[in-house]
């Protein structure tokens, strides 16, 4: 993508997270509170919708600019972890939903009456398995019953939409694990109180997720995205898109922290000096500015490969996993160069440290990430 637009992206995301200062953020913070301001921003400003297609009313951009729109965004100290998952869920409409389903929700999203926020995949039992799953859909007349349960569906009380992995079609002797599963499209609106029960579960950051059941719950056959039985395929396919969006979001909180800690070691001063002064203090900053600088490369590499439409897989788990090593190592380094004050909430870098630590276990946890890399790319046998 043309990086004179990429520039203008960064510069008008910034100017509107400006608006977000830590205390917006610390106040959330305390309360557990959704940034629904700083949602309504982006949304208004066209940036939740920039892969929508333009005839649908979306900026009809590449994934390049939803990365930039995304790092950007940590950059500024701000937390994209509110409303990320529209810019990746949205791949499983636009590449799998019928013409008729893009037309009913796409436009409605982009002018930011819909919001598709909510990702229910993982199930307290499968966890990592997506395979294993057990939330069931069958098929009765124009409507599939749903029965199950889905664990960390963030957002889900702050969307509108959730798209759903299900089980359509029983495991047999026989079958593999990623067969016979189906996406939905659920409209939580209709669906709450109507066999959909949304509980929230408190974490260490604030980030709006829940635990999610069904119960009988009717959703319209016309709902289903693409085939039945091939949601794991689609499922997958949305995810390296994920993995990519998610490594740009590490990368932009790597470079704020690194920003912080280069500032501060510059103005604190004792014995005398500026801390930056000690190599005991640089040296760690400069490592974690390396790492961030290789993360990036890995991101755009993945952009580069994803957006060519060739095989991301490999650089979109590498990305994934070197941005969100490289973002808890500035972490780390940032709350160790500030000293006691890193861990006063008005610095907001404990609140950083916090949100950025989930990168290590979500959207797929590094070890995972690890074994994809040992058996798929270095053809070594599978562990599990
Ligand atoms: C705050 C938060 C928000 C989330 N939001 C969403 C969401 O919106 N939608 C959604 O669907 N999910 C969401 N998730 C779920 C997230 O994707 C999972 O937590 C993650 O995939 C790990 O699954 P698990 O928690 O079940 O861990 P488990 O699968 O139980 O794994 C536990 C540990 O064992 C390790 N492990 C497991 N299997 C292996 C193996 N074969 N080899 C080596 N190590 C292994 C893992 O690496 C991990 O460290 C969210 C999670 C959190 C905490």
């Amino acid at each position: 993508m043309d990086p004179e637009l990429i520039a203008d992206i960064r510069g008008a995301v910034a100017q509107l997270c400006a608006n977000f200062d830590g205390g917006y953020w610390q106040r959330l913070d305390r309360d557990m509170a959704y940034p629904t301001e700083f949602v309504t921003a982006l949304t208004e400003a066209g940036w939740l919708s920039v892969l929508i297609p333009e005839e649908l009313g979306g900026g009809g951009l590449p994934l390049s600019a939803a990365a930039a729109v995304l790092e950007e965004i940590q950059r500024s100290g701000c937390n994209g972890g509110a409303c990320h998952a529209q810019m990746y869920t949205m791949g499983t409409i636009l590449r799998h939903g019928s013409a008729e389903q893009k037309q009913r929700y796409l436009p409605a999203i982009a002018r930011g009456e819909l919001r598709m926020q909510a990702f229910g995949v993982t199930e307290p039992t499968s966890g990592s398995n997506t395979g294993a799953l057990r939330t069931r859909a069958v098929l009765d007349g124009d409507h599939y019953v749903v029965n199950g349960q889905k664990i960390w569906t963030s957002r889900a009380e702050h969307s509108d939409l959730m798209v759903l992995l299900v089980r359509t079609t029983p495991l047999t002797d026989g079958m593999k694990h990623t067969e016979g599963l189906s996406v939905l499209l659920v409209d939580m609106r209709e669906a709450v109180g109507n066999g959909l029960t949304i509980r929230p579960i408190r974490t260490m950051m604030n980030h709006a997720t829940t635990e999610v059941f069904f119960d009988d719950l009717e959703v319209p056959a016309e709902n289903l995205i693409g085939d039945e039985g091939r949601g794991f395929r689609y499922i997958l396919s949305g995810m390296n898109a994920e993995r990519i969006l998610i490594a740009a979001e590490c990368v932009g909180d790597a470079k704020w922290f690194i920003d912080k800690a280069v500032a501060y070691a510059g103005q604190r001063s004792v014995f005398g000096r500026p801390i930056a002064e000690h190599q005991g203090v640089q040296f760690p900053i400069a490592r974690a500015y390396a790492n961030m600088r290789a993360a990036e490369l890995m991101v755009s590499e993945a952009l580069r490969r994803y957006e060519s439409g060739g095989d991301c897989g490999a650089e979109a788990n590498l990305a994934k996993m070197l941005a969100a090593d490289a973002s808890f190592e500035a972490a780390n380094v940032c709350i160790q160069t500030h000293g006691g004050f890193g861990f006063a909430e008005e610095y907001d870098i404990e609140r950083k440290f916090r949100e950025t630590r989930l990168y290590q276990v979500a959207p797929i946890s590094t070890n995972l990430i690890l074994s994809y890399l040992g058996e798929h790319v270095l053809g070594m046998p599978r562990s599990y």
